[in-house]
């Protein structure tokens, strides 16, 4: 199977412990359930003594939650169940992490994960995604390899392409950000790229910072009423109100020449996953990145690597749980908004 990624894509784990922290753990496979039971592994991590597993309503295994984080993640941001049992017993998604797989026309495309905590420090000199990635091919899964074989990628206003086209004019939108000298500036130059392809002018006049504001007031609201929330999910609602309601009304979008670098990796990995696919084509998926790169940036001084890299993590993370993903897609429109005034 071929590997696509990114040439300069890197990553090394620095132990950061973060990726056990902030996300709801599971669905965790029948059979790791029952090994970790029949391990009796309440009498060797003493921590998971009051509990370590509970069934969501729809029947599906998630490991507790202590304090914000995995049962299992260890004082030294170590795992108990790697440690004391090995890696082929801990659930797939931790095996997998922080890569992202998805099915493609040339093969399987990997990223890394831009919620992972310690990509920040690693991405311009870790190990090259592709010497991880074949191993990543072999792992047991319970959830399928996403795959946009069959899908319609939507990159305008009623206006899509298959798999394959797509592939064929991703690597000049590729470059086109790896070129630009901020996000900003990367999302007019793939609009342009496109309008170019399509004949189109797909520029809108609305000013950014109102449909911003519109996105950033509008999203805060819709969290703050979902105070019923099961407890696994409490914590990514805090931190997703704390960015919310911190962020800056004046969108600025300043950034140092190294967190620069670290946004492009991260733009470039999203549009190599496709991860626009999942939330309603490209505009939108791109607007969302746009929305981010502001909500997160700097104000009064730039913002540095060292300061979005652990924002941007926390962010996604919270992000990426259920309730809040799906009030984000709530306000695709908007994003695309955001795409086409860029
Ligand atoms: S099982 Fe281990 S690797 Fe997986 S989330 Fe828990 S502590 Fe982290």
């Amino acid at each position: 199977m071929t590997v696509v990624s990114l040439s300069d894509a890197k990553w090394s784990c620095s132990s950061c412990g973060d990726c056990c922290k902030g996300f709801s753990f599971g669905p965790v496979e029948e059979h790791v359930v029952s090994g970790l039971m029949a391990a009796k592994i309440e009498d060797i991590w003493h921590p998971s003594r009051q509990g370590w597993v509970e069934k969501s309503v729809d029947g599906e295994w998630f490991f507790k939650q202590v304090s914000g984080h995995c049962v299992f993640l260890r004082e030294d941001n170590l795992c108990a169940i790697h440690d004391l049992l090995g890696e082929s017993a801990k659930p797939w998604f931790c095996r997998e992490y922080p890569f992202h797989l998805v099915r493609e026309p040339r093969g399987v495309a990997v990223r890394v994960r831009e919620d992972c905590g310690g990509y920040y420090k690693s991405f311009s000199s870790g190990h090259t995604v592709q010497d991880s990635a074949q191993a990543l091919l072999s792992l047991p899964r319970i959830v399928p390899v996403q795959s946009i074989l069959d899908r319609t990628i939507i990159i305008g206003p009623g206006l899509g392409v298959s798999a394959e086209n797509w592939v064929e004019v991703e690597p000049l939108l590729l470059q086109r950000v790896k070129d630009a000298p901020d996000i900003h500036r990367a999302v007019n130059s793939i609009r342009s790229a496109i309008d170019q392809m399509t004949g189109r002018d797909s520029k809108i006049s609305t000013p950014f910072r109102q449909i911003y504001l519109e996105i950033l007031t509008g999203v805060k609201a819709r969290i703050e009423s979902q105070s019923n929330l099961p407890n696994r999910f409490r914590t990514a609602r805090e931190d997703m109100l704390l960015f919310l309601s911190r962020a800056s009304r004046e969108p600025e979008g300043r950034y140092t020449p190294e967190a620069h670098d670290f946004w492009s990796v991260v733009l470039r990995g999203r549009i190599l996953g496709k991860r626009f696919a999942a939330f309603g084509g490209l505009p939108s998926g791109i607007g969302l990145s746009l929305f981010e790169f502001h909500l997160l940036s700097g104000k009064s001084s730039p913002m540095t690597l060292e300061g979005l890299g652990p924002s941007l993590s926390q962010w996604r993370r919270a992000l990426m749980a259920p309730p809040f993903w799906e009030v984000l897609k709530s306000y695709q429109n908007q994003f695309s908004a955001l795409y086409f005034c860029a």
